[in-house]
């Protein structure tokens, strides 16, 4: 895994203010072909443009690299609700386009990666595993995301709370599995 660092990390001033506090985690799926390394210079137009406001999480990862973009600390535009932005980190899962560039058996790996991720960072805030710290985007937004997982492990189910907690505990039974190793 590649770890490559936004200026952000270097002195730059932040986007945003702080988060008053950290709750956990939103995974997302970016419903797209881009891989992590392909989004260093789409921030950077999209900053140039002055539209960062169309949204951004702090970090882009697949199964090669990790993209740090910003500060899991500072308040992110990840989710189109204050609450979301204000108090949960963004991972998002690159290359996740359903029937693009990636076979599931191949998204499964940028999933994996997103995992080990995602314990690390509960592991460094002290939080616990479960259905409070590990939240998925349509819980704050009305969106498909994170359509690919939700294909995947939820057979493209209807939207129901059964089914958001079975996708989570999915998600939070894989993160468990890295917890306990970091
Ligand atoms: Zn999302």
């Amino acid at each position: 895994m590649e770890y490559i660092y936004s200026d952000y990390f270097n002195g730059k001033p932040q986007i945003t203010d702080k988060k008053q506090q950290i709750f956990g985690i939103v995974l997302h799926d970016d419903a797209e072909n881009m891989a992590a390394k392909d989004y260093i210079a789409w921030l950077e137009e999209r900053e140039q443009q002055g539209c960062l406001e169309k949204g951004w999480a702090s970090i882009y990862v697949d199964k090669d690299t990790c993209y740090w973009f910003h500060p899991i600390e500072y308040v992110e535009w990840h989710c189109g609700n204050r609450f979301a932005n204000e108090h949960y980190v963004g991972i998002e899962r690159c290359q996740s386009k359903i029937d693009g560039v990636l076979s599931d058996a191949q998204f499964k790996e940028n999933e994996e990666a997103s995992f080990a991720l995602a314990a690390q960072i509960l592991k460094e805030q002290q939080l616990p595993v479960n259905r409070d710290t590990i939240r998925l985007h349509r819980e704050f937004f009305d969106t498909a995301c994170p359509a690919r997982a939700w294909q995947m492990h939820v057979n493209d189910d209807e939207d129901t709370l059964v089914n958001r907690a079975r996708l989570k505990d999915y998600f939070i039974s894989r993160i468990q599995s890295y917890y306990e190793h970091v």
